[in-house]
């Protein structure tokens, strides 16, 4: 019936029928646990030697030698590893401990496949809690129902079979967190897959965490340089910032992360890299050019990769999150980049299709909006009080033919703070990094950007603008007037500037005396092809017999008019020359 409990029966195990003072014993505990009287039934077993095993529901007592050595071995296990010598720890917890009447809770499996167990008898397993199954595997409750429970597999499910039993833990998914984790490869456990020998956890932190609420944030008002000029110029982000990349299949979604990542060196700034669903290749790859250019000694990799089950692509962002806010706790700044969200909804579509979810739009379950806008609310500024560290965002999603009003696309983007767009169209005709000036933009980075840049970026946007209409509008025209040709050329010239190699991150300097210097129309007559030559000329010129000029935007982050005509002076004088 509905409404009506089982009246609960206690059964005690045991090889030697318990006397009658021991069942009145018996009795008493279960009154005082319980609040009620129940039935008590022996059962002969040879199972649980030396004690008494008491089963009541789906609660056990394991009073037997096995259950009690059981349990001294989980106190043990919790001994902080961490401090050095363990023997005194050892014997300390050795000499206190008694055994308790702990209740273990134990359901028992009703059907597993596809990394999906249902598990009945554990009527109390919370949302998202970790169940314990044969052989050490472990999964968690995705699914609550009247009778019976649905929880998704991190591993293999050969050793869970119909029927073996499943414990409770009470705790939620969590992962190990802590500095020891810089440099590392880690899967969405926090174990390391790199081969470089165990990590050293700091604490331990649930992949579930609620969002910082508003009291604790304040306004992103501090760059985030990603070094891509592009970027830093006209769609700049700020600290605690979430920037969608978002493209179509290779357009230099995934470079535009790693260089940004790249340009962190020296900036006191800890990047985390959340691979889902891609190659282990790519992981590889990707650890290799951090390694590289230094950049991986603040860099941790969470990596789900592509063969991972479902459930653990799922959760990958969530544990790079929860590792990126250990240190935004401590008053650190944060990078994170989710590589990428559509694999994510797509594990956790198969995910919620396997748990019988009704599919929504696009076969998507109508949460997956919750999903990841619970992932993206995470990143934040904190304020002042509470240490002032950072967590900024570079959600990645890739879209099918630049189509970006497919169910997650859209979604993502009504999340984020803005977005990067990159074209194909653009990435095959040499524009790279493919920026779309047009549809990307950024809504709050503005206030972040440094005054310099601000000024020296100037009319970027909107002469590029103009560019493009004018590009199409001249099309098709046969001969042109001598001023059209000049605009075409600086719009060009201006394309052309934006143009960057991968893992060439751009310092401000470069960045703002290339801006004041394009934006005066002073590579007029340069030839396009040149245009490159010519900027890597000018800022060498700089660098070598100008230093003052570079290190005072560098270090004040402004540009006044003095330095503006100093800089347009010695361009003018360095175009002469060229
Ligand atoms: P996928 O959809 O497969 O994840 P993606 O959008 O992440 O692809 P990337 O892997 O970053 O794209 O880049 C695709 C290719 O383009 C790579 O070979 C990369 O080296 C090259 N590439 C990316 N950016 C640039 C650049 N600025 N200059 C030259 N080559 C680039
Ligand atoms: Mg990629």
């Amino acid at each position: 019936m509905m409404n009506e409990e089982k009246a609960l029966t206690a059964v005690i195990y045991s090889a030697v029928e318990p006397s009658e003072e021991q069942k009145a014993r018996f009795g008493q505990f279960l009154k005082n646990k319980y609040g009620t009287e129940m039935p008590l039934e022996w059962e002969r077993t040879d199972a649980f030697p030396g004690g008494f095993r008491l089963e009541v529901g789906s609660d056990i007592y394991d009073w037997s030698v096995g259950g009690r050595f059981r349990q001294l071995r989980d106190t043990l296990v919790k001994v902080p590893t961490n401090n050095g010598n363990i023997i005194p720890l050892l014997k300390e917890s050795i000499s206190t401990w008694t055994p308790e009447a702990m209740a273990e809770q134990v359901g028992e499996v009703l059907t597993v496949g596809d990394g999906i167990a249902t598990v009945g008898g554990l009527p109390q397993a919370t949302f998202g809690e970790i169940l314990l199954f044969a052989d050490g595997v472990r999964g968690m409750v995705q699914d609550i129902r009247r009778d019976e429970i649905g929880c998704v597999l991190f591993s293999d499910d050969e050793s869970v079979t119909q029927g073996s039993s499943v414990k409770r833990t009470g705790k939620t998914a969590g992962t190990p967190v802590g500095e020891a984790f810089l440099g590392r490869v880690v899967d969405s456990l926090g174990s390391p897959v790199d081969g470089l020998g165990e990590i050293e956890a700091s604490g331990y932190m649930p992949v579930e965490a609620q969002a910082p609420p508003i009291i604790d944030r304040q306004p992103v008002d501090t760059p985030l340089e990603t070094g891509i000029f592009s970027i830093d110029s006209m769609f700049p982000i700020g600290r605690g910032q979430r920037e969608l990349i978002i493209g179509d299949r290779q357009t230099g979604k995934t470079a535009i992360a790693v260089d940004a990542i790249i340009n962190q060196k020296g900036k006191d700034c800890i990047c985390i890299y959340v691979a889902i669903g891609q190659k282990n290749s790519s992981v590889v790859q990707i650890q290799q050019t951090l390694k590289k250019h230094d950049a991986l000694d603040y860099t941790i990799i969470v990596t789900a990769s592509a063969s991972e089950p479902a459930p653990l692509q799922y959760i990958a962002p969530y544990a790079g999150c929860a590792m990126g806010e250990y240190f935004m706790r401590k008053g650190k700044d944060v990078l994170i980049v989710y590589d990428d969200l559509s694999k994510h909804a797509v594990a956790y579509r198969a995910l919620s299709l396997l748990l019988d979810r009704s599919p929504g739009r696009e076969a998507y379950p109508g949460d997956v909006f919750y999903l990841h806008s619970r992932l993206l609310e995470r990143a934040a500024r904190l304020s002042d009080e509470i240490g002032g560290g950072s967590i900024t965002a570079l959600p990645i999603v890739e879209t099918q033919a630049g189509d970006v009003s497919a169910y997650i696309p859209t979604n993502i983007i009504s999340i984020t703070d803005g977005q990067i767009f990159l074209e194909s169209d653009l990435f095959f005709a040499g524009q790279r990094p493919a920026v779309n000036v047009g549809l990307s933009v950024s809504r709050v980075g503005g206030d972040a950007q440094t005054k310099a840049m601000k000024k020296a970026a100037g009319t970027l946007r909107i002469d590029l603008a103009q560019y493009r209409e004018m590009e199409v509008f001249t099309q098709f025209a046969s001969d042109l007037d001598d001023q059209t040709r000049a605009q075409l050329e600086y719009g060009q010239g201006l394309m052309r500037m934006l143009r960057q190699k991968q893992y060439r991150p751009k310092s401000q300097h470069e960045q703002v005396i290339t801006l004041v210097m394009a934006l005066a129309h002073t590579m007029q007559g340069i030839e396009t092809d040149k245009v490159p030559a010519f900027i890597e000329g000018l800022i060498e010129h700089f660098e070598t017999e100008h230093a003052d000029i570079c290190s005072r935007i560098d270090t004040t982050g402004k540009l006044d008019d003095d330095l503006k005509q100093d800089i347009l002076d010695i361009s003018a004088k360095y175009r002469e020359k060229f």
